[in-house]
């Protein structure tokens, strides 16, 4: 796995890449223990340190997973359970992937302060997002299974 440091970002703490990291690298994988929706609203007001893997599972992530943050244009995606690089990353940027490639629960959303130029203003679920985003982000397979196999 290439060389990743915590630091501080825009909003809290993020992920950031500490040596050039090649399009196509598995820069970690999710993993933890796995819980329902209702202990993962318990954790945290905004349920957002926890993945989502099914329509009533969640992950909850450990460090340093935990603290990457979301950009609606992300250099970086979830292809099943692997944080993949989707373009080469310089020394110094932030690991941002769309968390809405991995929400479809009827109930959490976040106003999007990215400041991406696609911004789309807020984080809500994959159901909502345009349909040739969604299709981009098919064709990248970046989309969490339990939410691709709908679009099949
Ligand atoms: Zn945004």
């Amino acid at each position: 796995m290439p060389q990743v440091i915590i630091k501080p970002a825009k909003f809290g703490r993020g992920l950031f890449a500490a040596e050039p990291i090649p399009a196509g690298t598995v820069i970690g994988i999710a993993t933890g223990p796995t819980i329902n929706f209702a202990t993962a609203c318990k954790k945290n007001i905004r349920e957002c340190d926890t993945l989502q893997i099914g329509p009533d599972r969640y992950l909850d992530l450990p460090d340093p997973l935990r603290l990457t943050n979301h950009s609606c244009s992300p250099n970086c995606g979830l292809r099943n359970l692997e944080f993949i690089t989707l373009r080469d990353l310089a020394p110094g940027e932030e690991i941002l992937w769309d968390y809405s490639t991995s929400m479809d629960e009827h109930y959490w959303t976040m106003t999007c302060l990215c400041g991406s130029p696609t911004c789309r203003g807020v984080i809500e679920d994959f159901r909502l997002l345009p349909p040739t985003l969604q299709q981009h982000y098919l064709a990248l397979g970046i989309v969490l299974p339990f939410i691709a196999e709908q679009y099949k």
